[in-house]
Formats: C-alpha cells, structure tokens, sequence
C-alpha cells in the first residue's frame, strides 16, 4: 500500500424518513437555494418533503439541470447566489444536480470564471456551503467532491476535484428511488460497478482488503442489481444499490492505492461531450472494450476479477484464456440487464472519430494500469462502434 489520508467530511444520513434530519441541519442558515432537475422530484413527492423541512427559510429555486448539467446553467446559480445573497445550497436530485451545486458553490466566492476552476487553471479557496438529497443511486458525488461539468460551447464535459466541495451532508432514501426509470436505474447499477471496476486496476502492491472490498461490492451490486431490474419498487434492493453507490466512489475503495484506472470514464466523458448520452449508457459500452484492450497488454487483473467476481474456472487454461472469460461475463451481466452495448445503439458511427480521441485527452494523463497514447484510444473507440 502507499500512505494515505482518509478525511472525508460528508455528514451521511442513510434510511427510510431520514429527510427528518434536514431541519436541523440546515439550522444555521437563512436564505436557501433550493437545485433540481426538470421535474422528477415534483412527481414523486420529495419536493414536498424538502419544502416541509425548511417552512421557516426563504427558499430560492433554480431548476431544469440537465442530465450532463452544463456551464450555462452553474452561471445561472452562481448568479442567484449573488444577487439573492444565499447562504446555503440545497442539491436535490442525482448526480447532475449535486454536480451543478459544486461548481455553483465553487464559482460564488470566485471572482474570475468558473470554468477556469474547472478546467484547474486556477484552485480557488472557498466555497458556498451544501447538503444533498439523493434522488438517484449512481454517481457518489453525494459523499465525494468530483463533479462533471458539460460546456456546450466547446464540446467539453470536464471532472474536477476539491476538498472545498465535500457536501456538507447528504441525506439517502431509498425509497426516493422508487420512481427512477427503468432506463436510468440500469446506467446507475453500470455507473456503480464502472467506479469500483476502474479503481480494481491499480498498480500497487498488497493491498488485499481494497480489492477484496471492490470485490465484494461488485457480486452484491450484480446480485441485488440482476433483481432491481425487474422489481423496480423492492425496498431492500434499492438500499442495497444505493448504499454501494456511495460507497464506490466516496474513497474508500482506493484508500492505499494509486487511485485506479478511470481512462473508460475520460473516453465516456469525450463521448457524451459530444453526443450528449447517458453517462453509465457510455460506460457500459465503452469499459468492456477497455478491458478487451488490456488483454495483451496485462491481464493479471482481469483474471483476478475473473475468477474472484464471476467465479470463472481456472483449470486447464491460460491468464489470457480465464481474464476473456471474464470480460465476457461481465458483458453478460451488463446486457442481461438491458444495457447498451455499441455506439451505434446511440447512433454514433466513425464520423467524429478523431474528435472523440482528440476530446478523451483534455486532461494530460490518460490512464494508470495502462498509459493510453491515442491510437490506443482510438482502439477503445473503434472497438466500441
Ligand atoms: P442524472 O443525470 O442526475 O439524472 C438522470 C435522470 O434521472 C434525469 O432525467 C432525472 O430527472 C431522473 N431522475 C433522478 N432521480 C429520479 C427519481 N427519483 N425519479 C425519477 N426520475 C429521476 O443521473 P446521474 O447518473 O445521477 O448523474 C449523471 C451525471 O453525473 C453525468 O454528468 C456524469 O458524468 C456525472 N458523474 C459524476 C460523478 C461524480 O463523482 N460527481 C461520477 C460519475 C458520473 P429530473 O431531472 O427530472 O430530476
Ligand atoms: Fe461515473
């Protein structure tokens, strides 16, 4: 293992009724901004909710995020926050709107463009205060503080990282996940399983309990996730995914490590900036022709995922033969499931080909277990078509 710090300050209320903590927490505070999306949580209940936690604040709203929230709409918040003089964020929905509440509270204090923070041309020291309601079960950014932003002007969809924008405290219902689709309950169980798989393929030594950890989240997130799908409203099953949701992508699973391999979620990002699809829709195409890539390069941890997940035989046959094996099973999964599994299930052919590989290096580094270099991009991408 390499030395670590463990510090994450995300407050996490987890269970049925739980909004009841929200009064109190928000105690201190005045002048709220309430971020949603395009209307769920008005449908399903849990505006009302919110709304009967917080009768004695003045409430401001901003809502319509976008799925992949975009860089117009965090200049819009940033600006209400200013003008109305808020004191405290409320996100409430899934990964978008936390996403937009991060960089909206990074951008307030911030005197130049926020795009420059996200872009990491500059790293800010403040941020607005702010809590979370989960309403969808995929990305962690409830207990983490990344964030992914989309600039429609350049064709960019950014991640960026700051201590700054820990959420103060996130609160988790499952049962506010009832009402999530079909379609998008499927991207969060591929969402999940891509953090833990992309933090699996780390290149340091002795760290049995993180890949043991990673392991065992990815067989309960396979097994309940199998089920969920076709028992949408299964109490149990939702809280099954919603806690490994977070606990994939909230830095427990790389405590030790050099943090794992997220090229599939860069690739995905360059896809979607451009395309504008489903996040977890992309990983599910794009991270098994990763794997694929990897093959001959090192395929010590594909067996191991392999053999320790999908529990693939080792008898009488090769690392190689076992690591395809495994590939192949967790393709399986994904489309037993009803994910996507080409680009072309979104209609993307090779027409922007080298714009997808010239978009998948915004940031220097592409990769860790492998190093990508863009014609190994390009592999991953034509692979994916
Ligand atoms: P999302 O984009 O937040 O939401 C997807 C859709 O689900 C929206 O249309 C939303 O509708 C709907 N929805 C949410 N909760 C619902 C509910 N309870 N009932 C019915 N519909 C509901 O999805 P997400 O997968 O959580 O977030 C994806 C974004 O996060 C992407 O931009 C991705 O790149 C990013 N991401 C971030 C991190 C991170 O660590 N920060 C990690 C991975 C990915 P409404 O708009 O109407 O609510
Ligand atoms: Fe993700």
């Amino acid at each position: 293992m390499i030395p670590f710090l463990q510090h994450n300050p995300t407050k996490l209320w987890f269970g049925k009724n739980q909004i009841e903590q929200l009064a109190n927490e928000v105690q201190n505070y005045n002048r709220i901004l309430i971020v949603y999306g395009g209307g769920s949580i008005k449908k399903n209940g849990v505006y009302d909710d919110v709304m009967n936690q917080l009768s004695d604040k003045t409430i401001f709203e901003l809502s319509g995020v976008e799925p992949n929230p975009r860089l117009t709409t965090v200049n819009k918040g940033i600006q209400i926050c200013r003008d109305e003089k808020i004191d405290f964020i409320l996100a409430v929905g899934g990964g978008s709107v936390i996403d937009c509440v991060k960089a909206i509270a990074i951008g307030v204090p911030y005197e130049g463009d926020v795009w420059d923070v996200i872009t990491r041309k500059s790293r800010p020291t403040s941020a607005t205060p702010f809590g979370t309601v989960l309403t969808l079960a995929a990305t962690g950014s409830e207990m983490n503080c990344t964030s992914v932003i989309s600039n429609m002007a350049v064709n960019e969809k950014r991640g960026w990282s700051n201590p700054l924008v820990f959420p103060k405290f996130s609160i988790l219902d499952p049962s506010y996940t009832f009402s999530v689709p079909l379609d998008q309950t499927i991207y969060g169980i591929v969402d999940i399983m891509s953090h833990a798989l992309e933090q699996y393929f780390h290149r340091v030594s002795n760290t049995p309990m993180i890949d043991r950890f990673i392991e065992s989240l990815l067989i309960t997130v396979i097994e309940a996730g199998g089920k969920l799908v076709k028992d949408l409203e299964n109490y149990e099953l939702r809280e099954t995914i919603m806690y490994a949701g977070t606990t994939a992508f909230n830095d427990t699973l790389l405590n030790g490590t050099d943090g794992g391999d997220w090229a599939s979620h860069q690739i995905e990002h360059a896809v979607s900036a451009i395309y504008d699809i489903p996040h977890g829709g992309g990983l599910a195409i794009i991270f098994p022709n990763w794997l694929s890539h990897c093959l001959d390069y090192d395929p010590s941890r594909i067996k191991m995922l392999a053999t320790n997940v999908f529990g693939i035989s080792e008898e009488g046959k090769t690392t190689k033969q076992v690591a395809e094996e495994g590939i192949q099973a967790l393709r399986s999964f994904w489309n037993s499931i009803g994910a996507p599994n080409r680009l072309a299930d979104y209609q993307i052919d090779d027409s922007r080909l080298d714009e997808l590989v010239e978009k998948s290096f915004v940031k220097p580094v592409v990769g860790g277990y492998k190093i990508l270099d863009k014609e190994s991009a390009r592999d991953i991408l034509v692979r994916s078509l």
